[in-house]
């Protein structure tokens, strides 16, 4: 029979954000009236900085209100530039840089310029929700790479080893990482470069969270590490995180020109340049005073203080001490098999995190939407009050399954 709306096989195999959906899920049940307390969405809550928010009204004002270069105007592009030599000591041109709408923007660009059907992409596990997706969505195929959280959730030589075939094009490198807040120091870099070296895999490295690091652990660029792995290495980076602007949708790819002109002809075919005013905002964002970013990633230090004991202090729980990100992932396997007081078992994180949210009315997001079944992830981007509450309300709920 015709179907008129038969959506393409493309989309067949493609699953919905988890992140988003949960965070979706809470803010609905808030919008009926229940208090939920949500870890779902890794979103700050702080607002943006005011003279980031300054430089937008003055774009607008002034009349930038028109298409600019697909790529980002060159100003932007010179202040990412200038950014990307200040913080790493890496020497990239305008025409090496593309804004796109959002750090999503630019990974999905990225693996739609470069992947052919059956290039494989190394992801090490736990992942971020969206990277096998969007490998898929580019025809590739993403070969998940087990960490384990006795390793500190680092990628070991030995499990990069086991994940390259013939036919690996690419690696994707996130640390600090979304969901477990593993960062790479540099020997941990150091142990994979060989490997990555030999096999001239492309280096997606993913420095969303760069800058949210603590303690005395120092971000390192993958880029950095040796001419060779700085001709390997994309860099991705964006506002969202640490300059508190996800609605702004902002973020860029910096790499070689022949795939930076070809994510720009992609864009420049389907999206074209972000925002105008946005973009204004983002040059401001990298010009202005970095006292705000201190305040906010101290802000964000202090609850990892209070989250992750607090965490570790319920029965059966073990938490891995993040070094960045905003993020705590707990094991709660222990409390997988159980049963809820009304009756319905837990098979699984899914399951628990349904019954976390219904019955606790606390939203986390399953672990195995991140390849890491019994673990779940809760984002401390949010007030430490809620951090205190919203951890009781957990421990009780899980308290309560026998
Ligand atoms: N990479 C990682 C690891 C993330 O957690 C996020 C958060 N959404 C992104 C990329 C994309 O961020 P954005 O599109 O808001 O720049
Ligand atoms: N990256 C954030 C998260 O993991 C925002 C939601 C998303 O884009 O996945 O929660």
């Amino acid at each position: 029979m015709n179907d008129p709306f038969r959506i393409s096989r493309r989309l067949a195999d493609i699953k919905p954000s988890i992140t988003l959906a949960v965070t979706a899920r809470a803010a609905r049940l808030r919008a009926d009236g229940i208090d939920v307390i949500g870890f779902g969405a890794g979103e700050p809550d702080f607002d943006t900085p005011e003279h980031i928010k300054d430089a937008a009204r003055r774009a607008l004002a002034a009349g930038e209100t028109k298409y600019t270069h697909v790529a980002g105007t060159l100003a932007l592009r010179q202040a990412i530039c200038n950014e990307l030599s200040s913080a790493h000591g890496l020497s990239f041109g305008p025409d090496a840089v593309l804004v796109s709408a959002g750090a999503k923007h630019s990974l999905y660009n990225l693996f739609m310029a470069l992947l052919d059907p059956g290039d494989e992409v190394v992801i090490p596990a736990p992942y971020w929700v969206s990277y096998p997706d969007m490998v898929k969505l580019a025809g590739g195929t993403p070969v998940i790479a087990p960490t384990r959280v006795e390793e500190g959730f680092l990628l070991s030589p030995a499990a990069l080893a086991a994940a390259i075939t013939p036919r690996t094009r690419a690696i994707v490198l996130n640390s600090p990482s979304n969901p477990t807040g593993a960062a790479y120091d540099r020997a941990a870099l150091e142990a994979l470069r060989p490997l990555i070296e030999e096999r001239e895999l492309v280096v997606v490295s993913d420095d969303i969270y760069r800058r949210l690091v603590y303690g005395d652990f120092r971000f390192v660029q993958p880029a950095t590490l040796s001419p060779k792995m700085a001709s390997l290495t994309v860099v991705v980076d964006g506002w969202s995180k640490a300059y508190a602007m996800t609605g702004w949708r902002l973020g860029f790819a910096a790499g070689p020109k022949r795939l930076i002109d070809a994510m720009s002809t992609l864009q420049g075919q389907s999206t074209s340049n972000v925002t105008s005013i946005a973009q204004a905002a983002a040059i401001a964002a990298l010009t202005g005073p970095t006292e705000c970013l201190d305040e906010m990633r101290h802000e964000f230090d202090r609850r990892r203080q209070v989250i992750v004991p607090r965490l570790r202090a319920i029965p059966g729980v073990t938490c891995f001490e993040p070094q960045g990100a905003f993020y705590a992932f707990p094991d709660l396997s222990a409390y997988l098999g159980r049963r809820a007081p009304g009756g319905q078992a837990i098979v699984d994180d899914v399951a628990l995190c349904d019954y976390l949210l219904d019955v606790g009315r606390v939203a986390v997001v399953p672990g195995s939407g991140f390849g890491a079944p019994g673990f779940v992830r809760l984002s401390y981007a949010t007030s430490m009050a809620a951090i205190t509450r919203g951890v009781d309300r957990l421990a009780d709920a899980l308290a309560a399954l026998s």
